[in-house]
Protein backbone atom coordinates (compact mmCIF):
# COMPACT_ATOMS: atom_id res chain seq x y z
CA UNK A 1 0.00 0.00 0.00
CA UNK A 2 2.90 2.40 0.46
CA UNK A 3 4.10 4.17 -2.21
CA UNK A 4 7.39 6.77 -2.94
CA UNK A 5 7.30 9.71 -1.50
CA UNK A 6 10.30 12.55 -1.74
CA UNK A 7 12.17 14.52 0.83
CA UNK A 8 10.57 18.11 -0.05
CA UNK A 9 12.87 20.86 -0.58
CA UNK A 10 11.96 25.06 -0.29
CA UNK A 11 11.16 26.53 -3.94
CA UNK A 12 13.15 29.90 -4.54
CA UNK A 13 13.33 31.83 -7.81
CA UNK A 14 12.22 28.45 -9.31
CA UNK A 15 15.05 26.43 -7.52
CA UNK A 16 14.37 23.64 -5.55
CA UNK A 17 16.70 24.19 -2.57
CA UNK A 18 17.39 22.31 0.96
CA UNK A 19 17.14 25.28 3.92
CA UNK A 20 20.72 27.09 4.35
CA UNK A 21 20.85 25.20 7.54
CA UNK A 22 20.14 21.90 5.94
CA UNK A 23 17.32 21.62 8.66
CA UNK A 24 14.66 18.92 8.23
CA UNK A 25 11.11 18.00 9.52
CA UNK A 26 10.00 14.18 9.52
CA UNK A 27 6.72 13.88 7.96
CA UNK A 28 4.69 11.33 8.55
CA UNK A 29 1.91 8.77 7.42
CA UNK A 30 -1.65 9.37 9.03
CA UNK A 31 -2.86 5.83 8.77
CA UNK A 32 0.38 4.58 9.88
CA UNK A 33 2.10 7.05 12.40
CA UNK A 34 5.66 6.48 10.45
CA UNK A 35 8.00 8.83 8.82
CA UNK A 36 7.95 8.73 4.92
CA UNK A 37 10.13 11.58 4.43
CA UNK A 38 11.45 15.13 5.12
CA UNK A 39 10.44 18.81 4.58
CA UNK A 40 12.88 21.28 4.62
CA UNK A 41 12.93 23.89 6.99
CA UNK A 42 13.51 27.20 6.17
CA UNK A 43 15.50 29.56 8.66
CA UNK A 44 15.98 33.76 7.84
CA UNK A 45 18.23 33.54 5.33
CA UNK A 46 16.25 31.15 3.54
CA UNK A 47 12.95 33.63 3.72
CA UNK A 48 15.17 36.90 3.01
CA UNK A 49 16.05 34.65 -0.34
CA UNK A 50 12.54 34.01 -0.90
CA UNK A 51 11.14 37.90 -0.20
CA UNK A 52 14.18 38.78 -2.51
CA UNK A 53 12.83 36.46 -5.52
CA UNK A 54 9.29 37.48 -4.49
CA UNK A 55 10.08 41.41 -5.40
CA UNK A 56 12.09 40.70 -8.50
CA UNK A 57 8.97 37.93 -9.60
CA UNK A 58 6.19 40.74 -9.10
CA UNK A 59 8.11 43.23 -11.35
CA UNK A 60 8.29 40.62 -14.14
CA UNK A 61 4.58 39.24 -13.48
CA UNK A 62 2.84 42.48 -13.26
CA UNK A 63 4.25 43.74 -16.44
CA UNK A 64 3.64 40.67 -18.85
CA UNK A 65 0.24 41.34 -20.53
CA UNK A 66 -2.95 39.43 -19.04
CA UNK A 67 -2.93 37.45 -22.36
CA UNK A 68 0.80 36.09 -21.37
CA UNK A 69 -0.32 35.27 -17.91
CA UNK A 70 -3.50 33.32 -18.55
CA UNK A 71 -1.41 31.46 -21.15
CA UNK A 72 1.08 30.21 -17.68
CA UNK A 73 -1.94 29.95 -15.16
CA UNK A 74 -3.59 27.61 -17.79
CA UNK A 75 -0.70 25.48 -18.29
CA UNK A 76 -0.28 25.09 -15.02
CA UNK A 77 -3.71 23.73 -14.55
CA UNK A 78 -3.37 21.18 -17.13
CA UNK A 79 0.16 19.74 -15.96
CA UNK A 80 -1.87 19.70 -12.59
CA UNK A 81 -4.96 18.10 -14.41
CA UNK A 82 -2.19 15.34 -15.87
CA UNK A 83 -0.42 14.81 -12.71
CA UNK A 84 -3.83 14.28 -10.62
CA UNK A 85 -3.19 10.94 -9.73
CA UNK A 86 0.07 10.91 -8.73
CA UNK A 87 -0.25 14.21 -6.77
CA UNK A 88 -3.42 12.68 -5.17
CA UNK A 89 -1.13 9.60 -4.02
CA UNK A 90 1.12 11.86 -2.43
CA UNK A 91 -1.94 13.85 -0.72
CA UNK A 92 -3.15 10.48 0.95
CA UNK A 93 0.05 9.44 2.22
CA UNK A 94 0.74 12.49 3.71
CA UNK A 95 -2.97 13.99 5.13
CA UNK A 96 -5.04 10.89 5.34
CA UNK A 97 -8.39 11.26 3.10
CA UNK A 98 -9.77 8.27 0.51
CA UNK A 99 -7.73 8.60 -2.71
CA UNK A 100 -10.87 9.33 -4.25
CA UNK A 101 -11.17 12.52 -2.51
CA UNK A 102 -7.83 13.41 -2.73
CA UNK A 103 -7.96 12.98 -6.73
CA UNK A 104 -11.00 15.19 -7.19
CA UNK A 105 -9.52 17.62 -4.60
CA UNK A 106 -6.42 17.70 -7.52
CA UNK A 107 -8.83 17.99 -10.70
CA UNK A 108 -10.99 20.52 -8.61
CA UNK A 109 -7.64 22.36 -8.68
CA UNK A 110 -7.04 22.84 -11.89
CA UNK A 111 -10.70 24.00 -12.74
CA UNK A 112 -10.19 26.69 -9.77
CA UNK A 113 -6.87 27.54 -11.32
CA UNK A 114 -8.63 27.69 -14.78
CA UNK A 115 -11.32 29.90 -13.57
CA UNK A 116 -9.39 32.70 -11.99
CA UNK A 117 -6.90 32.66 -15.00
CA UNK A 118 -10.04 33.52 -16.88
CA UNK A 119 -11.08 36.25 -14.52
CA UNK A 120 -7.84 38.13 -14.93
CA UNK A 121 -8.74 38.79 -18.39
CA UNK A 122 -12.21 40.65 -16.52
CA UNK A 123 -9.62 43.07 -14.32
CA UNK A 124 -11.55 46.32 -15.86
CA UNK A 125 -11.26 50.05 -14.58
CA UNK A 126 -13.51 52.35 -15.32
CA UNK A 127 -14.11 55.70 -17.45
CA UNK A 128 -15.87 58.50 -14.79
CA UNK A 129 -17.67 61.98 -16.15
CA UNK A 130 -15.35 64.57 -14.66
CA UNK A 131 -16.93 67.97 -13.28
CA UNK A 132 -14.34 69.75 -15.65
CA UNK A 133 -15.01 68.35 -19.36
CA UNK A 134 -11.53 69.08 -20.36
CA UNK A 135 -11.04 66.52 -17.62
CA UNK A 136 -10.48 62.67 -18.19
CA UNK A 137 -10.78 60.62 -14.80
CA UNK A 138 -9.50 57.14 -14.77
CA UNK A 139 -10.27 54.27 -12.07
CA UNK A 140 -7.20 51.71 -12.64
CA UNK A 141 -7.08 48.53 -10.94
CA UNK A 142 -3.27 47.47 -9.96
CA UNK A 143 -1.96 44.74 -8.39
CA UNK A 144 -1.09 44.90 -4.75
CA UNK A 145 1.98 43.29 -5.15
CA UNK A 146 3.94 39.97 -3.07
CA UNK A 147 1.88 37.95 -1.17
CA UNK A 148 2.43 36.06 1.51
CA UNK A 149 -0.23 32.92 2.26
CA UNK A 150 -0.21 30.63 4.77
CA UNK A 151 -2.48 27.76 4.31
CA UNK A 152 -3.18 24.45 6.77
CA UNK A 153 -3.16 20.75 6.30
CA UNK A 154 -6.71 19.64 5.58
CA UNK A 155 -7.04 20.80 1.84
CA UNK A 156 -3.09 21.10 1.33
CA UNK A 157 -4.12 21.79 -2.95
CA UNK A 158 -7.16 23.35 -2.52
CA UNK A 159 -6.23 25.65 0.25
CA UNK A 160 -3.18 27.06 -2.15
CA UNK A 161 -4.80 26.88 -5.47
CA UNK A 162 -8.25 29.48 -4.36
CA UNK A 163 -5.06 32.30 -3.02
CA UNK A 164 -2.59 31.32 -6.09
CA UNK A 165 -5.85 31.40 -8.72
CA UNK A 166 -6.47 35.04 -7.32
CA UNK A 167 -3.02 36.11 -6.50
CA UNK A 168 -1.32 35.39 -10.12
CA UNK A 169 -4.45 36.29 -12.44
CA UNK A 170 -4.34 39.83 -11.20
CA UNK A 171 -0.47 39.97 -11.35
CA UNK A 172 0.80 39.45 -7.75
CA UNK A 173 3.76 37.18 -6.87
CA UNK A 174 2.94 35.11 -4.58
CA UNK A 175 5.45 33.18 -1.49
CA UNK A 176 3.79 30.54 0.46
CA UNK A 177 4.39 28.69 4.12
CA UNK A 178 2.47 25.69 3.42
CA UNK A 179 1.69 23.01 6.21
CA UNK A 180 5.00 20.97 7.11
CA UNK A 181 2.89 18.04 7.95
CA UNK A 182 1.68 18.04 3.99
CA UNK A 183 4.05 19.56 2.16
CA UNK A 184 4.57 17.27 -1.05
CA UNK A 185 1.51 17.78 -2.96
CA UNK A 186 1.77 21.73 -1.87
CA UNK A 187 5.51 21.06 -3.62
CA UNK A 188 3.91 19.06 -6.51
CA UNK A 189 1.40 21.62 -7.55
CA UNK A 190 3.70 24.45 -7.33
CA UNK A 191 6.38 22.79 -9.38
CA UNK A 192 3.23 22.68 -12.21
CA UNK A 193 3.47 26.42 -12.28
CA UNK A 194 7.56 26.22 -12.94
CA UNK A 195 7.38 23.46 -15.44
CA UNK A 196 4.46 25.90 -17.16
CA UNK A 197 7.32 28.60 -17.55
CA UNK A 198 6.02 31.22 -15.20
CA UNK A 199 9.57 33.74 -14.56
CA UNK A 200 11.47 33.13 -11.26
CA UNK A 201 9.82 34.58 -8.18
CA UNK A 202 6.56 34.45 -8.93
CA UNK A 203 6.04 31.63 -7.06
CA UNK A 204 7.79 30.48 -3.94
CA UNK A 205 7.16 27.95 -1.13
CA UNK A 206 8.77 27.86 1.89
CA UNK A 207 8.34 25.54 5.65
CA UNK A 208 9.30 25.63 9.05
CA UNK A 209 7.95 27.09 12.19
CA UNK A 210 4.80 28.74 11.38
CA UNK A 211 5.12 31.80 14.26
CA UNK A 212 8.01 32.22 13.27
CA UNK A 213 7.94 32.42 9.39
CA UNK A 214 4.60 34.35 9.89
CA UNK A 215 6.51 37.00 12.29
CA UNK A 216 8.51 37.42 9.86
CA UNK A 217 7.10 38.00 6.74
CA UNK A 218 3.97 39.47 7.55
CA UNK A 219 6.25 42.75 8.83
CA UNK A 220 8.94 42.59 6.22
CA UNK A 221 8.61 45.45 3.34
CA UNK A 222 8.37 43.26 0.69
CA UNK A 223 4.97 42.02 1.09
CA UNK A 224 1.89 43.71 0.90
CA UNK A 225 -0.95 41.48 1.48
CA UNK A 226 -1.64 38.25 3.70
CA UNK A 227 -4.29 35.58 3.02
CA UNK A 228 -4.25 32.82 5.92
CA UNK A 229 -6.56 29.74 6.62
CA UNK A 230 -6.45 27.97 9.88
CA UNK A 231 -8.09 28.19 13.29
CA UNK A 232 -9.67 31.95 14.24
CA UNK A 233 -7.30 32.03 17.25
CA UNK A 234 -4.57 32.08 15.29
CA UNK A 235 -5.83 34.31 12.47
CA UNK A 236 -6.41 37.25 15.07
CA UNK A 237 -3.02 36.99 16.02
CA UNK A 238 -2.01 37.48 12.26
CA UNK A 239 -4.74 39.78 11.65
CA UNK A 240 -3.56 41.62 14.15
CA UNK A 241 0.12 41.43 13.31
CA UNK A 242 -0.72 43.33 9.31
CA UNK A 243 -2.93 45.49 11.32
CA UNK A 244 0.21 47.06 12.45
CA UNK A 245 2.28 47.35 9.74
CA UNK A 246 -0.81 48.40 7.35
CA UNK A 247 -1.02 44.54 5.08
CA UNK A 248 -4.12 44.13 3.27
CA UNK A 249 -5.66 40.76 4.60
CA UNK A 250 -8.14 37.72 3.68
CA UNK A 251 -9.02 35.47 6.78
CA UNK A 252 -10.50 32.04 6.10
CA UNK A 253 -10.76 31.00 9.62
CA UNK A 254 -12.89 27.86 12.04
CA UNK A 255 -16.28 27.25 11.54
CA UNK A 256 -18.96 25.56 13.37
CA UNK A 257 -22.20 24.96 10.92
CA UNK A 258 -25.26 24.23 12.12
CA UNK A 259 -27.51 21.94 10.05
CA UNK A 260 -31.38 22.96 10.47
CA UNK A 261 -33.81 19.98 9.66
CA UNK A 262 -37.34 21.22 9.44
CA UNK A 263 -40.52 19.78 10.24
CA UNK A 264 -41.66 19.74 6.42
CA UNK A 265 -37.92 18.29 5.38
CA UNK A 266 -37.05 15.39 2.96
CA UNK A 267 -35.15 13.60 6.02
CA UNK A 268 -33.13 10.61 3.48
CA UNK A 269 -31.85 13.61 1.59
CA UNK A 270 -30.70 15.79 4.81
CA UNK A 271 -29.02 12.55 5.95
CA UNK A 272 -27.43 11.76 2.76
CA UNK A 273 -26.60 15.23 1.54
CA UNK A 274 -25.62 16.64 5.28
CA UNK A 275 -24.15 13.33 6.36
CA UNK A 276 -21.46 13.53 3.39
CA UNK A 277 -20.71 16.76 4.33
CA UNK A 278 -20.17 16.10 7.53
CA UNK A 279 -17.52 12.86 6.97
CA UNK A 280 -15.85 14.23 3.74
CA UNK A 281 -12.03 14.77 4.51
CA UNK A 282 -12.96 13.16 8.33
CA UNK A 283 -15.00 16.09 9.16
CA UNK A 284 -11.57 18.28 9.29
CA UNK A 285 -13.33 20.85 6.35
CA UNK A 286 -14.28 24.15 8.27
CA UNK A 287 -17.41 24.09 6.20
CA UNK A 288 -18.35 20.95 7.93
CA UNK A 289 -21.53 20.34 9.77
CA UNK A 290 -21.32 20.20 13.36
CA UNK A 291 -24.73 21.10 15.05
CA UNK A 292 -27.81 18.89 14.08
CA UNK A 293 -31.09 20.77 14.55
CA UNK A 294 -33.36 18.96 14.03
CA UNK A 295 -37.26 19.47 14.26
CA UNK A 296 -38.68 17.30 17.32
CA UNK A 297 -40.94 15.22 15.08
CA UNK A 298 -38.52 14.43 12.87
CA UNK A 299 -35.51 13.24 15.95
CA UNK A 300 -35.87 10.04 16.05
CA UNK A 301 -36.36 8.65 12.41
CA UNK A 302 -33.50 11.40 11.28
CA UNK A 303 -30.98 10.01 14.24
CA UNK A 304 -31.45 6.72 13.51
CA UNK A 305 -31.20 7.32 9.48
CA UNK A 306 -27.82 9.33 10.59
CA UNK A 307 -26.74 6.48 12.46
CA UNK A 308 -27.07 4.34 9.64
CA UNK A 309 -25.48 6.57 7.33
CA UNK A 310 -22.01 6.51 9.54
CA UNK A 311 -21.65 3.02 10.23
CA UNK A 312 -21.68 2.42 6.47
CA UNK A 313 -18.72 4.18 6.33
CA UNK A 314 -15.70 2.02 5.56
CA UNK A 315 -12.49 3.39 7.87
CA UNK A 316 -9.02 2.44 6.51
CA UNK A 317 -6.28 3.64 4.80
CA UNK A 318 -6.87 6.25 2.32
CA UNK A 319 -5.03 4.21 -0.30
CA UNK A 320 -6.89 0.88 0.46
CA UNK A 321 -9.96 0.19 -2.31
CA UNK A 322 -13.64 0.86 -0.57
CA UNK A 323 -12.07 3.24 1.83
CA UNK A 324 -14.72 6.29 2.82
CA UNK A 325 -13.42 7.45 6.12
CA UNK A 326 -9.68 7.85 6.07
CA UNK A 327 -7.37 8.99 9.48
CA UNK A 328 -7.37 12.24 11.14
CA UNK A 329 -4.70 14.07 9.72
CA UNK A 330 -2.40 13.76 13.21
CA UNK A 331 -3.00 12.72 16.86
CA UNK A 332 -3.93 16.15 17.86
CA UNK A 333 -7.20 15.92 16.03
CA UNK A 334 -7.79 12.53 17.86
CA UNK A 335 -6.99 13.35 21.27
CA UNK A 336 -9.81 16.52 20.79
CA UNK A 337 -11.84 13.67 19.30
CA UNK A 338 -11.82 11.88 22.82
CA UNK A 339 -12.15 14.84 25.06
CA UNK A 340 -15.50 16.17 22.92
CA UNK A 341 -17.04 12.66 23.48
CA UNK A 342 -16.09 12.48 27.15
CA UNK A 343 -17.45 15.83 28.32
CA UNK A 344 -20.85 14.73 26.38
CA UNK A 345 -20.78 11.58 28.13
CA UNK A 346 -19.92 13.37 31.67
CA UNK A 347 -23.03 15.90 30.10
CA UNK A 348 -25.48 12.47 30.06
CA UNK A 349 -25.40 12.86 26.58
CA UNK A 350 -26.40 9.63 24.57
CA UNK A 351 -23.18 8.01 21.85
CA UNK A 352 -25.36 6.58 18.86
CA UNK A 353 -22.32 5.35 17.86
CA UNK A 354 -19.04 5.45 17.22
CA UNK A 355 -17.16 7.76 20.10
CA UNK A 356 -13.46 5.96 20.23
CA UNK A 357 -10.39 5.54 18.82
CA UNK A 358 -9.79 2.67 16.68
CA UNK A 359 -6.76 0.77 16.18
CA UNK A 360 -3.17 0.69 17.72
CA UNK A 361 -1.33 2.09 14.82
CA UNK A 362 -2.48 5.34 12.81
CA UNK A 363 -4.78 8.40 13.92
CA UNK A 364 -8.24 6.56 13.37
CA UNK A 365 -11.11 7.67 15.06
CA UNK A 366 -14.80 5.96 14.72
CA UNK A 367 -17.66 8.32 12.96
CA UNK A 368 -19.51 9.42 15.84
CA UNK A 369 -23.10 10.97 16.47
CA UNK A 370 -24.11 12.33 19.71
CA UNK A 371 -27.39 13.27 20.56
CA UNK A 372 -29.57 14.51 23.35
CA UNK A 373 -26.56 17.41 24.05
CA UNK A 374 -26.79 20.88 25.62
CA UNK A 375 -25.83 23.93 24.37
CA UNK A 376 -23.22 24.24 26.79
CA UNK A 377 -21.44 21.25 25.92
CA UNK A 378 -17.81 21.62 24.05
CA UNK A 379 -19.47 19.99 21.26
CA UNK A 380 -21.95 23.20 20.73
CA UNK A 381 -19.24 25.58 21.42
CA UNK A 382 -16.17 24.80 20.07
CA UNK A 383 -15.47 23.98 16.20
CA UNK A 384 -14.47 20.09 16.56
CA UNK A 385 -12.86 19.70 13.51
CA UNK A 386 -13.14 15.61 13.37
CA UNK A 387 -15.75 13.38 12.60
CA UNK A 388 -18.44 13.69 15.21
CA UNK A 389 -21.74 15.41 14.87
CA UNK A 390 -24.45 16.38 17.50
CA UNK A 391 -28.36 16.31 17.30
CA UNK A 392 -30.51 18.47 19.33
CA UNK A 393 -34.51 19.17 18.91
CA UNK A 394 -35.84 21.98 18.32
CA UNK A 395 -39.94 22.86 18.28
CA UNK A 396 -40.40 26.41 16.57
CA UNK A 397 -37.79 27.19 13.27
CA UNK A 398 -36.94 30.53 14.98
CA UNK A 399 -35.85 28.53 18.06
CA UNK A 400 -33.36 26.56 15.68
CA UNK A 401 -32.03 29.80 13.70
CA UNK A 402 -31.40 31.64 17.08
CA UNK A 403 -29.14 28.18 17.95
CA UNK A 404 -27.59 28.62 14.57
CA UNK A 405 -26.50 32.16 15.49
CA UNK A 406 -25.64 31.76 18.64
CA UNK A 407 -21.89 30.98 18.39
CA UNK A 408 -19.28 33.34 17.44
CA UNK A 409 -18.62 31.90 14.39
CA UNK A 410 -20.57 32.10 11.02
CA UNK A 411 -18.96 30.12 8.10
CA UNK A 412 -21.59 27.62 6.47
CA UNK A 413 -24.59 26.67 7.03
CA UNK A 414 -27.34 24.06 5.57
CA UNK A 415 -31.16 24.01 6.12
CA UNK A 416 -33.73 21.11 4.54
CA UNK A 417 -37.30 22.24 3.97
CA UNK A 418 -40.06 22.23 1.23
CA UNK A 419 -41.45 25.68 1.78
CA UNK A 420 -40.53 28.76 0.12
CA UNK A 421 -41.96 30.38 3.51
CA UNK A 422 -38.77 28.81 5.35
CA UNK A 423 -36.06 29.36 2.99
CA UNK A 424 -36.86 33.18 2.56
CA UNK A 425 -36.35 33.14 6.17
CA UNK A 426 -33.52 30.93 6.99
CA UNK A 427 -31.90 33.06 3.75
CA UNK A 428 -32.12 36.30 5.60
CA UNK A 429 -31.56 35.27 9.22
CA UNK A 430 -28.79 33.11 9.37
CA UNK A 431 -25.99 34.52 10.06
CA UNK A 432 -23.16 32.57 7.98
CA UNK A 433 -21.35 33.18 4.32
CA UNK A 434 -22.34 30.48 2.56
CA UNK A 435 -25.68 28.94 3.07
CA UNK A 436 -26.37 25.69 1.57
CA UNK A 437 -30.56 24.19 1.18
CA UNK A 438 -31.64 21.17 0.28
CA UNK A 439 -27.86 19.70 -0.86
CA UNK A 440 -24.12 19.38 0.13
CA UNK A 441 -21.92 21.82 0.06
CA UNK A 442 -21.15 22.70 -3.16
CA UNK A 443 -18.16 25.36 -3.14
CA UNK A 444 -17.02 26.40 -6.59
CA UNK A 445 -14.58 28.76 -8.19
CA UNK A 446 -17.09 31.39 -9.18
CA UNK A 447 -19.20 31.78 -5.89
CA UNK A 448 -17.43 33.24 -3.22
CA UNK A 449 -16.27 31.34 -0.38
CA UNK A 450 -15.73 32.88 3.12
CA UNK A 451 -17.21 33.66 6.63
CA UNK A 452 -18.72 36.25 9.40
CA UNK A 453 -18.30 36.87 12.27
CA UNK A 454 -15.16 34.97 14.11
CA UNK A 455 -15.01 32.64 11.26
CA UNK A 456 -12.85 36.24 9.40
CA UNK A 457 -13.17 38.20 6.42
CA UNK A 458 -12.95 38.59 2.87
CA UNK A 459 -13.98 35.60 0.13
CA UNK A 460 -11.61 33.31 -1.51
CA UNK A 461 -13.98 32.83 -4.69
CA UNK A 462 -15.92 34.75 -7.26
CA UNK A 463 -14.98 38.16 -8.71
CA UNK A 464 -14.98 39.28 -5.13
CA UNK A 465 -11.75 37.21 -4.53
CA UNK A 466 -9.78 39.25 -6.93
CA UNK A 467 -10.92 42.38 -4.71
CA UNK A 468 -8.65 41.12 -2.20
CA UNK A 469 -5.57 41.39 -4.69
CA UNK A 470 -6.32 44.82 -6.12
CA UNK A 471 -5.10 48.30 -5.72
CA UNK A 472 -7.63 51.07 -6.75
CA UNK A 473 -6.05 54.36 -8.57
CA UNK A 474 -7.74 56.98 -9.55
CA UNK A 475 -5.98 59.25 -12.16
CA UNK A 476 -7.45 61.84 -13.57
CA UNK A 477 -6.18 63.92 -16.04
CA UNK A 478 -6.34 67.38 -17.95
CA UNK A 479 -5.63 67.58 -21.53
CA UNK A 480 -3.82 71.03 -22.04
P1 LIG B 1 -3.36 25.45 14.74
O1 LIG B 1 -4.27 26.53 15.14
O2 LIG B 1 -2.09 25.27 15.50
O3 LIG B 1 -2.93 25.60 13.21
C1 LIG B 1 -3.83 25.81 12.17
C2 LIG B 1 -3.00 26.21 10.95
O4 LIG B 1 -2.36 27.44 11.19
C3 LIG B 1 -1.85 25.24 10.63
O5 LIG B 1 -1.74 25.12 9.24
C4 LIG B 1 -0.61 25.90 11.21
O6 LIG B 1 0.57 25.59 10.51
C5 LIG B 1 -0.94 27.36 11.06
N1 LIG B 1 -0.36 28.19 12.10
C6 LIG B 1 -0.40 27.98 13.44
N2 LIG B 1 0.22 28.99 14.09
C7 LIG B 1 0.66 29.85 13.13
C8 LIG B 1 1.35 31.09 13.16
N3 LIG B 1 1.71 31.68 14.31
N4 LIG B 1 1.64 31.69 11.98
C9 LIG B 1 1.26 31.13 10.78
N5 LIG B 1 0.60 29.98 10.71
C10 LIG B 1 0.29 29.34 11.85
O7 LIG B 1 -4.18 24.14 14.81
P2 LIG B 1 -4.02 22.70 14.20
O8 LIG B 1 -3.97 21.72 15.32
O9 LIG B 1 -2.97 22.59 13.13
O10 LIG B 1 -5.42 22.63 13.50
C11 LIG B 1 -6.59 22.52 14.27
C12 LIG B 1 -7.46 23.73 14.21
O11 LIG B 1 -7.11 24.58 13.14
C13 LIG B 1 -8.87 23.27 13.96
O12 LIG B 1 -9.56 23.26 15.17
C14 LIG B 1 -9.43 24.28 13.00
O13 LIG B 1 -10.17 25.24 13.68
C15 LIG B 1 -8.26 24.99 12.43
N6 LIG B 1 -8.06 24.73 11.00
C16 LIG B 1 -8.90 25.35 10.16
C17 LIG B 1 -8.76 25.14 8.81
C18 LIG B 1 -9.70 25.78 7.84
O14 LIG B 1 -9.88 25.27 6.75
N7 LIG B 1 -10.29 26.92 8.18
C19 LIG B 1 -7.77 24.29 8.33
C20 LIG B 1 -6.92 23.67 9.25
C21 LIG B 1 -7.06 23.92 10.59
Amino acid sequence: MTASYPNVQLLIANEWVDAASGKTIDVRNPATGQVIGTVAHAGIPDLDRALAAAQKGFEVWRDMSVYERVAVMRRAAGLLRERADSIARLLTQEQGKPLVEARGEVNAGAEIIEWFADEGRRVYGRIVPGRNVAAQQLVIKEPVGPVAAFTPWNFPVNQIVRKIGAALATGCSFLCKAPEETPAAPAALLRCFVDAGIPPGVVGLVFGNPAEISEYLIPHPVIRKVTFTGSTPVGKQLAALAGQHMKRVTMELGGHAPVIVAEDADVALAVKAAGAAKFRNAGQVCISPTRFLVHSSLVNEFSKAFTQHAQALKLGDGLAEGTTLGPLANPRRVTAMAKVVEDARQRGAEVLTGGAQVGEAGNFFAPTIISNLGTDSDLFNNEPFGPIAGIRAFDRLEEAIAEANRLPYGLAAYAFTKSFKNVQLLSSKVEAGMLWINQPATPSAELPFGGIKDSGYGTEGGPEAMEAYLNTKAVSVVGI
